[in-house]
C-alpha cells in the first residue's frame, strides 16, 4: 500500500476525471493521496475534494511561483487549515529558478507559512528550487524544525544535494522523491535517494506533472506514485514491499494521521 504524498488532483485536467483517477489509485495500491494548495482562490475546491473523498487529504498554502495572487497572513492560514482534512501548511518555500527580481516577497511569504505551522501545529509542505542556501536559512531563522520548536515537514520534489538533504534531516524534516529520480539523467538524484535512509523518505508524484518512467511525458496522476516506490526498492536493494510499508508510516507519523 503506497500513499501519494504530493499531487495537484484538483487542477481541471485531473479534476474532470476522479473515477478515473480513484480506480488507478486501487488498482496500484495507491490507499491515499494529498493534495497540496497552491493558492487561496482554489483552496475551497481542494478542501471540497479532500471532504468528498476519504483517500484524500489537503494541505493549504500559498505557493512560492504565484506572484500575482491573494497575499496569505498568519492568521487566515491558521485559520483555514482548522479542518481535521487539512494535514498540512504549504506548499510553500522560495523558487529563484522560475522568477528573477527581488523575491522579498517569497522570503515574506515563506516566513508566514512557517509562523502558521508553528501555530497550528502541522508539518510544513516546503518547495525548494535553486534557493536551497536561502531556503534552510530561513528554515532556522523561523524555528521550522523540531529541535527550535516547530513540527518540521517535508522537503518536497527534493532535487538538491546530498549536503541540503541532511541539513533538513537534523531538523526533522524528510525527503519526498517524485518522479524525477527514475529518469535515465536523474544519476545525482539517485545518489542522494541511495545515501538517505528509507525511514526519512517520502513518495509523491506532483502530478499533474513528472510522471515517472514508464509513463515520461504523459499526464501523471496519484496512481503512478507506484512506479517511484518500485524504483527506489530497486535503487536501494530492498524490497517493494519495505518501501511501500515504510514510506506509507512515514506519511502516518509526520502528517499525524492513523491508519
Ligand atoms: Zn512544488
Ligand atoms: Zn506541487
Amino acid at each position: 500500500m503506497y500513499i501519494d504524498s504530493h499531487c495537484h488532483i484538483n487542477f481541471p485536467e485531473l479534476a474532470a476525471r476522479m473515477p478515473e483517477i480513484l480506480a488507478k489509485m486501487a488498482e496500484n495500491q495507491v490507499t491515499h493521496a494529498l493534495c497540496v494548495s497552491v493558492d487561496l482562490p482554489d483552496f475551497p475546491q481542494v478542501l471540497a475534494l479532500a471532504r468528498q473523498y476519504p483517500h484524500i487529504y489537503a494541505s493549504v498554502g500559498v505557493h512560492p511561483d504565484y506572484e500575482d495572487t491573494p497575499e496569505p497572513s498568519v492568521e487566515q492560514l491558521v485559520q483555514l487549515a482548522d479542518d481535521p482534512k487539512i494535514i498540512a501548511i504549504g506548499e510553500t518555500g522560495l523558487d529563484y529558478f522560475r522568477l528573477e527580481g527581488d523575491l522579498e516577497w517569497q522570503r515574506e511569504r515563506f516566513r508566514t507559512h512557517i509562523k502558521a505551522s508553528r501555530l497550528t501545529r502541522k508539518p510544513l509542505i516546503i518547495h525548494t528550487r535553486s534557493a536551497s542556501e536561502d531556503t534552510i536559512r530561513i528554515m532556522r531563522e523561523e524555528g521550522a524544525g523540531t529541535e527550535a520548536g516547530g513540527v518540521a515537514g517535508v522537503m518536497h520534489c527534493f532535487t538538491e544535494s546530498l549536503e541540503v538533504a541532511r541539513a533538513a534531516i537534523e531538523m526533522g524534516f524528510y525527503i519526498s522523491f517524485s518522479g524525477i529520480v527514475t529518469f535515465k539523467s536523474a544519476k545525482d538524484l539517485q545518489a542522494v535517494a541511495l545515501e538517505l535512509p528509507l525511514e526519512r523518505i517520502l513518495i509523491e508524484t506532483d502530478s499533474p506533472y513528472l510522471a515517472p518512467v514508464p509513463f515520461r511525458g504523459r499526464m501523471n496522476e496519484p496512481g503512478f506514485v507506484a512506479h517511484v516506490g518500485e524504483y527506489i526498492a530497486k535503487l536501494k536493494g530492498v524490497s517493494v514491499e519495505q518501501v511501500a510499508e515504510q514510506t506509507t508510516a512515514n506519511f502516518r507519523t509526520l502528517f499525524n494521521v492513523p491508519a
